[in-house]
């Protein structure tokens, strides 16, 4: 299947952005400590330098670092939603963007809601 970009933004639309993906069928909910908080519903893909486009926002993100401090938690300044995170040690991973699926358009309402398709992540 073609890729195409899926355009995504917080609350609030301070933050806006877009990922050049497959076609995104499915979704994970994470079990790490703070996307269990949150009910998370994550891509199952990362998306490399490139796939990931931050169009509007930079000045209203911040960031949420916990434990290790290995992941950069991004949730807007205005209205508190995540709407991605990305690494922040390896090379090869401080650009790689795991969207909120929540957080963007253009998805099948089955995707959103976490249906069949969603797998779940174990980890911390
Ligand atoms: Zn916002």
């Amino acid at each position: 299947m073609a890729k195409r970009w899926y355009e995504g933004s917080c609350h609030c639309r301070a933050v806006t952005f877009a990922i050049h993906s497959e076609p995104i069928v499915g979704a994970m909910r994470c079990n790490c400590s703070i996307c269990r908080r949150k009910g998370l519903v994550m891509s199952l893909e990362y998306y490399p330098p490139g796939a990931f486009e931050l169009r509007t926002g930079t000045q209203a993100l911040a960031i949420y670092h916990f434990d290790e401090k290995s992941v950069n938690h991004y949730f807007c300044k205005h209205c508190g939603v995540y709407p991605f995170h990305d690494g922040t040690q390896s090379p090869t991973v401080t650009t790689i963007v795991s969207t909120s699926v929540a957080s963007m358009r253009s998805i099948s309402s089955d995707c959103r809601s976490g249906s069949s398709t969603a797998k779940t992540r174990g980890s911390t």
